[in-house]
């Protein structure tokens, strides 16, 4: 029986839900994706091809509102998928003008294949299956190949197939950015190329970014080519063929379609042009290219993938999230210049712009692939001169990164933006956000610990967290009478607040997640330059012009760096937060069918947002997020500031509350920091944050691309914090607490270049390294620390007891050359554990 959990399945066509459709079925590989757009259809108001490259940004300008504005968008290359066909006498397949008799549509997460079957029924009573098959070629990364198989089932007759390439394509994937320019292609050449290929060539009109895809169409009937009529056809920006063949009832005829996509910034070619003709010359046939694709996800799959037992949905969607994830990022990715875009690599929401959403994605990377983690970091770590002149004209020291970040790393963030409740334009303060270089430097730190990486450290993580807390330093002004570090003019996480409703600038003080976040900072990179060697601490002294005085304020504003506190022990989630009004959240919901952008709702009632204690998403909470229970304990009291026992329950159910969650992130912060103490809602929140794009809870947002954020959380949440996985004093530490709708889970996680095999029920936990560990010798299973060693496998007897869990006796089975299980000893810990 098929395995559904592997399987996206949609019976039936349905035009609403096309848009959703066709971005949950993007396919790529890393390097480009395309959107699981119908190959016979073009953009119109159902649906929308779309094909975009990692990093193939253009600029472009607009008036808008009184004033000209630059946009970089991540630009919708030519369409590659155009592949249609017709009767002699008959019109084009379309699907508006047939009867359609069946439709199924299937994307295949196992083997990374969109397949759709149909049957449809012309005018003149005239019925033809069609089926297709899809692939972006995982291993071979400039390759994509669509086969088509047509059967009339009723008639026989002269038939003619389409192929084409399309680069009279627009950026329109986006409603509301339609009053901007979008036109971002320059044609620049179409041919033809050994009898049965054709060429495109384009160019981004300010990158400069060429474009070359050359697709080669073939005919086969019972796997032998096919003699057939060849016309082609060239306009500006396009260039197609008509294939005449003889069509006979009952025989299936397969067109075969393989397309190579070459740019100017590829390595290893002379220009994209001859590097497209020459693939499709060279490419292999359509299913032995399949073969070598499958082959490419066996491998990835084999590393990521979470088995959970009893739960196919949740089991299915997490798939689709790992498999959008690897998508976007993939092996080939770790060897470009890229970051990872928001909204994936399939749509164009944001304009495929980097946001800190990376926070939510690099774990799951650390530990699977710290290769694509640690090429992602670069992206950042090439546009550290930029951050340094971002912060420089800003007024600051060291390296302020973009809230958005595009090509060349400066601030890619809107000015306006636009309420599609009130059709009205409002100045844009996200970029306020100056946390997103926190997130990178807290990206960078958990990358080394995940791996070790020393050699990534000393060449350029020291150096970005020295320029980051160097940033921190000089946004922290003393203040006198408190006697504490201050950072003014921020907005938090939560994009409800960007400004008091009693002061005219835009920004908050005292935003606590950013103030710990610096804090935080300010430690780690000390802690970097002491990891790197005294050498290359010297070397890096002397090329940064570091100083003592420098790192001694650090450590200072380290220590007396200010948070606010509201009653009860309540961080505030920024100064003066107390004098916001508390929203009737009953009301609204009762007013609203949807309330997650309470923004947009209020700003088109003539109210604002920020008049009230409501937040968009995850802030305050972030914090307990990212923290374990000892980090966040050491953090707040290294602050000097009381750790109270029940800070964590009472924060958390203040502010979960308070929270609309408009951000896909939020409910799985949420769901993570609620996991040991409410684990119902724990759960349901999960089961929402599953929801977001599957099932596009935020109601028309997926279809203008996937949230990559979302996605990888949900991942993580499974597989770090369902186990309370951390590295910490030596020793890997696990406190899995699976909820009970979830009866078991396997995987395998790399650390420090070692696989950890990890299998887990709620009464049972394996741990093992069959395949040699060179990991830590200590393995702390909640509070007690057990010897690990290559070869061992370490089995518990757990039970779950009013919602908690506790091992009931822990053994461990040494597996040396097939002896018997052997007891081993078993150390208590001095560990509190983790909040999660
Ligand atoms: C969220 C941000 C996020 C961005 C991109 C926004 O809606 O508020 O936190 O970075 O989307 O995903």
């Amino acid at each position: 029986m098929p395995d559904s959990s592997w399987k996206l399945v949609y019976e039936g066509f349905d035009s609403a839900q096309e848009g959703l459709r066709e971005a949950l079925c993007t396919l790529g590989n890393g390097y480009f994706a395309t959107r699981g757009a119908a190959e016979e259809t073009e953009a119109d108001d159902v649906h929308y091809p779309g094909t975009y490259l990692a990093g193939g940004y253009d600029r472009l300008q607009t008036d808008i509102a009184g004033r000209v504005i630059e946009n970089e968008d991540l630009v919708n290359l030519p369409n590659w998928l155009p592949l249609t066909f017709r009767p002699e006498d008959g019109d084009w397949l379309n699907l508006r003008r047939v009867e359609l008799l069946d439709y199924r549509q299937e994307l295949d997460l196992e083997r990374g294949l969109l397949e759709r079957r149909l049957r449809v029924r012309d005018a003149e009573g005239r019925e033809t299956s069609l089926a297709s098959r899809r692939f972006v070629h995982m291993g071979l990364s400039h390759l994509a190949g669509l086969e088509v198989t047509l059967r009339p089932e009723n008639w026989s007759g002269r038939a003619v197939v389409r192929t084409a390439l399309d680069g009279r394509v627009i950026n329109a994937g986006v409603e509301r950015y339609r009053q901007l320019n979008s036109k971002h292609l320059v044609p620049l050449e179409t041919g033809t190329s050994s009898g049965d290929g054709i060429l495109l060539v384009v160019e981004a009109s300010q990158s400069r970014l060429r474009i070359a895809q050359a697709a080669r169409t073939r005919l086969c009937r019972d796997g032998e080519p096919l003699a057939v009529e060849r016309q082609t056809f060239e306009e500006e920006g396009f260039v197609g063929q008509e294939l005449m063949f003889q069509a006979t009832e009952g025989n299936a005829i397969a067109v075969e379609k393989v397309v190579a996509l070459f740019t100017s910034r590829d390595r290893a070619i002379s220009e994209p042009r001859q590097a497209a003709i020459g693939a499709i010359d060279n490419a292999e046939s359509f299913d032995r290219l399949l073969d070598s694709h499958v082959q490419a996800w066996r491998a990835l799959w084999d590393r990521c993938d979470i088995a959970l037992d009893n739960d196919p949905h949740t089991q299915m969607v997490l798939r689709l999230h790992i498999f959008h994830l690897l998508q976007t990022v993939s092996p080939a990715t770790s060897d470009l210049d890229v970051g990872v875009p928001a909204r994936g690599l399939h749509g164009e929401a944001y304009r495929g712009h980097i946001f800190w959403d990376e926070l939510f994605i690099l774990p799951f990377l650390n530990f699977h692939l710290p290769e694509i983690a640690r090429g992602l970091l670069l992206y950042r770590y090439r546009r550290l001169p930029v951050a340094r002149r971002l912060a420089h004209e800003a007024g600051y020291g060291g390296a302020m990164f973009p809230w958005q970040s595009g090509s060349s790393g400066r601030e890619e963030s809107q000015v306006l933006h636009l309420n599609p409740r009130s059709g009205r334009w409002t100045p844009d303060n996200t970029h306020l956000q100056r946390h997103v270089s926190a997130a990178i430097a807290y990206n960078v730190w958990r990358y080394w610990q995940a791996t070790g990486d020393r050699e990534f450290l000393s060449c350029y993580g020291a150096e970005m967290l020295v320029e980051i807390a160097r940033f921190w330093a000089s946004m922290a002004s003393y203040n006198e009478n408190l006697g504490r570090y201050e950072i003014r003019g921020v907005m938090g996480p939560d994009e409800f607040h960007d400004r008091y409703p009693w002061r005219e600038e835009p920004g908050l003080d005292n935003n606590a997640y950013t103030n710990v976040m610096a804090a935080w900072v300010l430690r780690r990179a000390a802690e970097a330059l002491d990891f790197v060697g005294i050498e290359r601490r010297r070397e890096l002294e002397g090329l940064l012009a570091l100083t003592h005085d420098e790192t001694a304020r650090w450590d200072d504003i380290s220590r007396r760096m200010q948070l606010v506190f509201l009653d009860g022990g309540i961080i505030a989630q920024f100064e003066g937060y107390d004098r916001l009004e508390e929203l009737d959240w009953d009301a609204y919901r009762a007013k609203y069918a949807d309330i997650q952008r309470l923004d947009r709702i209020l700003d088109a009632e003539g109210d604002t947002v920020n008049r009230y204690k409501a937040s968009k998403q995850a802030d305050v909470l972030m914090l307990f997020y990212l923290f374990s229970y000892d980090e966040l304990h050491d953090l707040i009291t290294s602050l000097g500031y009381p750790f109270e026992p029940d800070l964590l329950r009472n924060n958390i159910a203040y502010y979960v509350r308070r929270t609309s969650d408009g951000s896909t992130l939020s409910r799985v912060v949420h769901s993570w920091v609620l996991a040991r103490g409410d684990r119902a809602r724990s759960w349901s929140l999960f089961a929402e944050a599953l929801e977001s794009d599957v099932a596009d809870i935020q109601g028309g947002t997926t279809m203008e691309g996937v949230h990559l954020g979302a996605m990888a959380g949900t991942v993580d949440l499974v597989s770090r914090g369902q186990t309370a996985l951390e590295f910490r004093d030596d020793a890997l530490w696990l406190n899995p607490c699976l909820p009970t709708e979830l009866q078991g889970l396997r995987m395998k996680l790399l650390y420090h270049g070692n696989w950890l095999y990890l299998d887990i029920s709620c009464d049972r936990l394996i741990l093992s390294a069959p395949n040699g560990w060179g990991g830590p010798s200590r393995i702390g299973v909640r509070n007690q620390v057990h010897s690990f060693k290559a070869g061992d496998v370490l089995e518990f007897d757990c039970h779950v007891a009013g919602g908690g869990w506790r091992p009931m006796a822990a053994t461990q089975r040494r597996k040396e050359a097939g002896a018997r299980a052997s007891q081993a000893e078993v150390t208590t810990g001095g560990s509190r554990g983790a909040t999660r």
